[in-house]
């Protein structure tokens, strides 16, 4: 028997650039019956710009539940549907989930379409590992509960990707640091793919103090080294002759340590105080 049912289409749209809408995109909004959309009058601004004409329905995250039946109806009677949300990819920090596994589970053929998204977009500029990685998305609102799921990003020897507002970055910067501790390397990309995008990237104390009177304004995306990769810098062993003590400075420093901070590492890692350690790397004796 052939089945009637339509299909539902995850459609991604753009994280801030017109431009990375892609053609099939445009095409399958404009070939469904139905857009769900999250927020349907932000959504309607994308659809003129590319001439669309479909129809809306509201679906967000606080109709998801009694929309569900309804949208399950509609598909088994043919409807062909699309789902985007304001931005990025559905169901990423956004509504979507719970639709996709219960039309999964009614047996409607869900075709998703890749497309932009901030985490991946971060994680491929952000000079960290890439892979493995784990993308946390928002960290909860109660502080416990944060520091708590901190905590378990920070015993994972895999990258990080962590979703943040603004007027949230420098508590959060903070409580990273409070559980990563200074050396964990990061990066930030802000306003990804409009025209002030803006890449931060260095050791965490080193952001933090070269931050601390940014006004933090647009969209951010926070990307943490894993404990791996960490715990591998640390245990690099150094030796004990100039040439080499001279050598890990400069590579600290080409990793985007100060040099200043390097010397207080190295001198650390030796057991040597850093006056010492500072003559050799400027050759004063
Ligand atoms: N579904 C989206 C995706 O695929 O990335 C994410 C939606 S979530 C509600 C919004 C968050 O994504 C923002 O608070 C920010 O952390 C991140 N984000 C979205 N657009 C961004 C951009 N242009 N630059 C940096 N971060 C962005």
């Amino acid at each position: 028997m052939i089945s009637m049912a339509g299909n539902l289409y995850l459609v991604p749209t753009p994280i801030g650039n017109l431009e990375d809408m892609t053609y099939r995109a445009v095409r399958v909004l404009g070939e469904v019956d139905l857009i769900l959309a999250e927020d349907t009058r932000h959504t309607q601004k994308l659809l003129n710009h590319f001439a669309i004409s479909t129809k809306q329905l509201s679906f967000h995250e606080h109709n998801t539940q009694e929309r569900i039946p309804e949208i399950l109806t509609k598909l088994r009677e043919g409807i062909h549907m699309a789902q985007v949300s304001d931005a990025g990819t559905p169901s990423i920090s956004d509504p979507g989930v719970e639709l996709v596994q219960a039309a999964i589970q009614a047996g409607i053929k869900v075709i998703p379409l890749p497309g932009a998204n901030a985490a991946i977009t971060a994680l491929i500029a952000s000079g960290l590992k890439v892979q493995p990685f784990t993308f946390w998305g928002f960290l909860p609102r109660k502080k416990q509960e944060r520091l708590s799921m901190l905590e378990r990003g920070y015993k994972q020897a895999v990258t990080g990707i962590y979703y943040e507002s603004p007027h949230r970055i420098n508590k959060l910067l903070e409580e990273v640091e409070s559980v990563f501790g200074p050396d964990r390397r990061i990066a930030i990309g802000r306003e990804l793919t409009k025209s002030y995008e803006e890449f931060l990237r260095g050791r965490l104390a080193d952001l933090r103090q070269e931050t601390s009177d940014k006004v933090w304004k647009g969209e951010l995306v926070v990307v943490i080294e894993g404990q791996g990769e960490a715990v591998e810098e640390k245990q690099e062993v150094i030796n004990d002759k100039p040439e080499d003590i001279r050598k890990a400075i400069e590579k600290a420093v080409s990793e985007g340590v100060k040099a200043n901070q390097a010397m207080k590492e190295v001198a650390k890692r030796l057991g040597k105080n850093k006056r010492e350690v500072y003559r050799i790397y400027h050759d004063l004796d």
